[in-house]
């Protein structure tokens, strides 16, 4: 796939020393994903072509926060604030068809929303394919066409959010998140470290020997305080090993939601106090 180098030189960049931010990361990502986008409005990818597109735009993004290959690609793209391959997909054919239906009435390209006819002109046989699909989209994100890119943006974001939060992946993700469709408030932090583990506790991928247990990298599931399995929860919430640091927090943000969707000061404190005593992510 000729995009495919595009976005692994994006990852070459980002194992360099000096990581750019989240927001430059996403300014980077742009130009290939507008490439992309480009060419899906015409482009009917097959599964398994999504799914290496999938692949192509959440390997960067995954190493970036230095989330492990078992994290959720769709999960990965959604913290970043990110539309899915088929909301991009829809997104792109909505576009095109609000495009094509603001021409002037007697532009040829009007044929192809005549529904009751059979294709007769070159016009119709190309454009007609497109006219279906753009309604099946609008259907789907209940838009009403011509759109501007602005309402089309929008209804297409909580669709995607919709299918998202539906499907039966990204649980840990689901359980902290309070927004959708934006990059979350964490990545203005200037503390790279601080937004990979951040990160990794989000997705619930941090090398706790819960997790690590049952993937037979730790022969123990227990936590050292002897008390129970050590899991993000019991790490964050119960864990007398961490009791000094969770002194930062007050008792009403004392909560898996609060500790890591809040972007604070004290939030920010506690989780890399935990990091320096538990080392969450790996180099
Ligand atoms: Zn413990």
């Amino acid at each position: 796939m000729v995009l495919e180098p595009r976005f692994f030189a994006i990852q070459r960049l980002i194992s360099t020393h000096s990581a750019p931010s989240p927001a430059i990361l996403l300014q980077l990502m742009a130009a290939p994903r507008s490439q992309l986008e480009y060419g899906l409005a015409l482009w009917r990818p097959n599964k398994s072509q999504i799914n290496s597109l999938l692949s192509i735009i959440a390997r960067p993004l995954r190493q970036y926060l230095s989330l492990p290959t078992s994290a959720h690609r769709v999960s990965v793209l959604t913290e970043f604030g990110l539309l899915d391959i088929n909301s991009m997909r829809n997104k792109c054919v909505l576009q095109l068809a609000s495009r094509l239906l603001r021409l002037p009435p007697d532009h040829p390209s009007h044929q192809m929303w005549l529904t009751d006819s059979t294709p007769i002109t070159k016009t119709q046989l190309f454009c007609r394919p497109i006219a279906l699909e753009a309604k099946a989209c609008a259907d789907l994100t209940g838009i009403t066409l011509p759109a501007t890119n602005i309402d089309i943006l929008s209804a297409v974001h909580v669709h995607n959010t919709s299918t998202y939060l539906q499907s039966d992946k990204g649980k840990a993700l689901k359980e902290i998140r309070s927004t959708y469709g934006e990059p979350p408030l964490y990545f203005k932090s200037r503390n790279i470290t601080h937004i990979k583990v951040r990160a990794r506790l989000r997705f619930d991928l941090a090398p706790l020997n819960n997790s690590l247990h049952r993937r037979a990298l730790s022969p123990s599931p227990f936590c050292t305080c002897g008390q129970t399995v050590e899991s993000r929860d019991h790490v964050l919430l119960d864990c007398p090993i961490y009791n000094q640091p969770r002194l930062q927090l007050n008792a009403a943000s004392r909560t898996i939601r609060s500790i890591l969707d809040v972007f604070s000061p004290q939030t920010t404190a506690f989780i890399l106090e935990v990091h320096r005593i538990r080392h969450l992510i790996r180099s």
